[in-house]
């Protein structure tokens, strides 16, 4: 039997309070189902110990992360440090050297969320494939002139044409395994003339190879209206590094805030571990009241599990969660209950017993 080995970074602020409830979860499963079997070790890299050490992770950090079959992330950020240090130190180096070049973000409406945090009575179903390793976020560009009236910052964006064609075959090999009949492109081409305009291109290319699957094209301040006026219609949406970002906090707020929404940085080929996370960050203002909702951390677990083999696992958290949501007694303050992160983990712990008897 396979024992899959996990690293485990809480990270800063309500990072580690949501991881906690996420291992409850996994412990659980573990301790229910004898087939599945799973290593955790827990690294404490984050703001703290850069204040200690004047770096975010250890020099060979990576290597020691490299042996790992998952990552399970927290969040990371911390008024102390700042935010481009702990990004660009931790979690950038992390999705670049291990090639997670696909970053996968399901939206869908839960049962029970209450009303007034939801925007939509339909229902939503759709998954944004978010290209995570090059576009708009690239270290290439720069500034001169600084502090003159002449100043000029440079940032360009970089899309290659194999990066294009990975995250595009990715979607649509998403698309035709969850069952889903076309792929939205978010796109620019109209007016980012060089660089949108070759992502256009391959797109429409990888396309013609999944001919049950239609392909849509929306330019992207349209396709952020269609997201608040009929997101009951999206289904698999590829986008760039930056779109994708942009589109996903706008997905989770269509169906109850940053609290629920996982994520997923993908190596598809498996030569890397791939890291899962939620869309949320250490959420500073609510650390360490046991304010913070766990469902987004739990539901990353869950994608842990299904990139790992265990759909099966990963469909019963989700189920459990929704239980959760459906009886609408156990829920956070950001959706409208007085629970606490524990509470709510624990009652998520509950449905999974009861799920599996
Ligand atoms: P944030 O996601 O931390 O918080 C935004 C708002 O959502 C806050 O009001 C917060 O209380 C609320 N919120 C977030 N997660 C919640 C949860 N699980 N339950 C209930 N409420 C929740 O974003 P921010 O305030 O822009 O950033 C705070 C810090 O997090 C910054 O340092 C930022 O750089 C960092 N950050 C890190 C990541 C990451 O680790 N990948 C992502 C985004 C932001
Ligand atoms: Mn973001």
């Amino acid at each position: 039997m396979r024992e899959f080995r996990i690293a485990v970074l809480p990270g800063d602020g309500i990072g580690p309070e949501v991881m906690n409830e996420a291992l409850k979860v996994l412990r659980i499963l573990k301790d229910k189902d004898y087939t599945f079997q799973f290593h955790a070790d827990m690294f404490l890299w984050n703001s703290e110990y850069y204040l200690q050490h004047g770096r975010m992770m250890p020099e060979n950090g990576l290597d020691i992360l490299k042996n790992y079959d998952a990552i399970l992330f927290g969040a990371i950020g911390d008024p102390r440090v700042p935010d481009d240090i702990s990004v660009w130190e931790l979690i950038m180096p992390i999705r670049k050297r291990f090639c997670q070049y696909v970053n996968l973000r399901p939206v869908k409406k839960l049962k029970g969320i209450p009303e007034q945090f939801i925007h939509q009575e339909r229902p939503i179903n759709f998954v944004i494939v978010r290209e995570n390793a090059e576009g708009e976020y690239s270290n290439s560009g720069g500034r001169i002139y600084q502090g003159t009236d002449q100043e000029i910052a440079v940032q360009n964006t970089i899309i290659t044409r194999k990066g294009t064609e990975r995250i595009a075959r990715y979607a649509f090999q998403y698309a035709k395994k969850h069952g889903y009949q076309k792929v939205i492109n978010a796109t620019k081409s109209n007016a980012v003339v060089h660089s949108m305009k070759l992502w256009d291109e391959v797109i429409e290319h990888v396309a013609s190879e999944y001919p049950d699957i239609q392909l849509e094209k929306y330019y992207i301040d349209a396709l952020a209206a269609y997201f608040v006026q009929r997101p009951d219609t999206l289904q698999v949406i590829v986008a760039s590094n930056l779109f994708g970002d942009i589109l996903s906090d706008l997905g989770s707020a269509l169906v109850g805030g940053l609290g629920i929404s996982p994520s997923a940085n993908i190596n598809p080929e498996g030569v890397f571990p791939s890291m899962f996370e939620p869309v949320h960050g250490s959420a500073p203002d609510i650390a360490g009241k046991g304010k913070a909702n766990p469902i987004a951390q739990i539901w990353s677990a869950a994608l842990m599990l299904q990139s790992l083999g265990r759909e099966d696992l990963a469909s019963i958290i989700l189920k459990a969660i929704e239980k959760v949501t459906e009886h609408g007694e156990k829920l956070t303050e950001d959706l409208g209950g007085n629970s606490t992160t524990a509470e709510m983990g624990e009652e998520i712990v509950r449905q999974i017993v009861k799920i599996m008897g």
